[in-house]
């Protein structure tokens, strides 16, 4: 069973799908964008988006239901998945041929890269690592702006210890990012109640990265990290393909189960061709508070291993030290409280590393 065939099959299913009101379907609409199909193992997997103006998003979400299931039930695919998307006319996106396009990036024209800290799985300290990179950078004298787009569980506010909704100013009516320790931090907690629990779907994932990204005032940065939620599902891969990423940076703790996750991460990367930048290893030895001894309680340097094996490169490893969660929790990460700490010094050197590659 050739590509082509299920393709074709798959646009068949797709003309299937008519809006109700519309007397033509979505593919004669032109509103079926960034039709990809992909040969994995266990499968055929398809993504596509359709085009939805921004304040139409909510009415289209049962049109894009529909169109997902027709596509799954096409023989020979194993997972659908369709997003909403903004119209090209509202977004400048990379452009290929008709029916092939990318699905559109989010365009930053105040920022000069965008770097994404990942993980495979919630808890390995991905957001810790984000957060002292970000001051690392600014250390480096560079500009640097902090998107927290853990839409799972935020975790900025507090550790920068900033919370409230921006402003927002000028004839665009962009959010002003709100300025801490010389970083300009942007967070979904900023936009959300916090004992609101939330089912993060396509659309929404979608909404939240348009509200964080593009509507936003991002400007005069020369980087921009975003801490990216756990995992390596749907929402990061709409993540990984709205921004424009220059590299993406993987946590992980040195245990093997963290390793197998990270992976998954690097594979995710690599499908949507954002390069790795290299894995960070955390919580890679224990620095005991009394006595200052060192203890490889997780095996220290399973990162290192695996790094090379993967063929990323290893970005360097911090230890599990009781100063990190304490001043991330007191609301002035380790960088800025310590900065001329053996902690700062090592995520100092991450920066540099991460600053020559790109
Ligand atoms: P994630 O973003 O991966 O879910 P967090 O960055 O929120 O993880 O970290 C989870 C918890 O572990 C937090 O309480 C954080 O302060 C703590 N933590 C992270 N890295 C370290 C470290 N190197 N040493 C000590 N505690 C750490």
């Amino acid at each position: 069973m050739g590509l082509l065939s299920v393709r074709e099959r798959v646009l068949e299913a797709l003309r299937g799908v008519v809006p109700s009101g519309a007397s033509q379907d979505i593919v004669e609409l032109g509103i079926v964008t960034g039709l990809a199909v992909r040969e994995l193992p266990g499968g055929v997997r398809v993504s596509f988006a359709l085009e939805a103006e921004p304040s139409r998003i909510a009415e289209m979400e049962p049109l894009r239901a529909e169109a997902e299931a027709a596509v799954r039930r096409v023989s020979g695919v194993a997972v659908a998945v369709a997003g909403l998307t903004i119209p090209k006319k509202s977004l400048q996106g990379e452009r290929g041929e008709a029916g092939e396009r990318h699905p559109a990036k989010i365009s930053l024209p105040g920022v000069k890269r965008v770097i994404a800290v990942a993980s495979g799985k919630g808890g390995v300290g991905k957001s810790t690592t984000a957060v002292n990179l970000a001051l690392a950078f600014a250390r480096l004298g560079l500009k640097v702006g902090l998107v927290d787009a853990d839409i799972y569980g935020p975790s900025i506010p507090r550790m920068l210890a900033v919370s409230g909704r921006p402003e927002i100013r000028g004839e665009d009516r962009k959010m002003i990012p709100h300025q801490r320790y010389g970083l300009s931090v942007m967070s979904i907690g900023f936009l959300v109640t916090e004992d609101a629990p939330m089912i993060w779907r396509g659309p929404m994932v979608h909404g939240a990265v348009t509200q964080l990204f593009r509507d936003v005032a991002w400007e005069g940065l020369d980087i921009l990290v975003v801490d990216l939620p756990p995992g390596t599902g749907d929402a990061q891969l709409t993540l990984a393909q709205s921004v424009p990423l220059a590299g993406a940076v993987i946590v992980s703790t040195p245990q093997d189960l963290a390793l197998i996750d990270a992976r998954k991460g690097l594979a995710m990367f690599q499908r949507v061709g954002v390069s790795v930048l290299g894995i960070i290893e955390n919580m890679s030895w224990f620095l005991c508070p009394h006595c200052g001894g060192r203890s490889e309680i997780f095996s220290h340097g399973g990162a290192e291993q695996e790094a090379l094996k993967l063929g990323v490169p290893f970005l360097g490893a911090l230890p599990l030290d009781m100063a990190v969660r304490e001043t991330s929790d007191a609301g002035a990460p380790i960088v800025y409280a310590q900065p001329d700490g053996d902690i700062a010094r090592i995520y100092g050197a991450i920066a540099a590393k991460i600053e020559e590659r790109l």
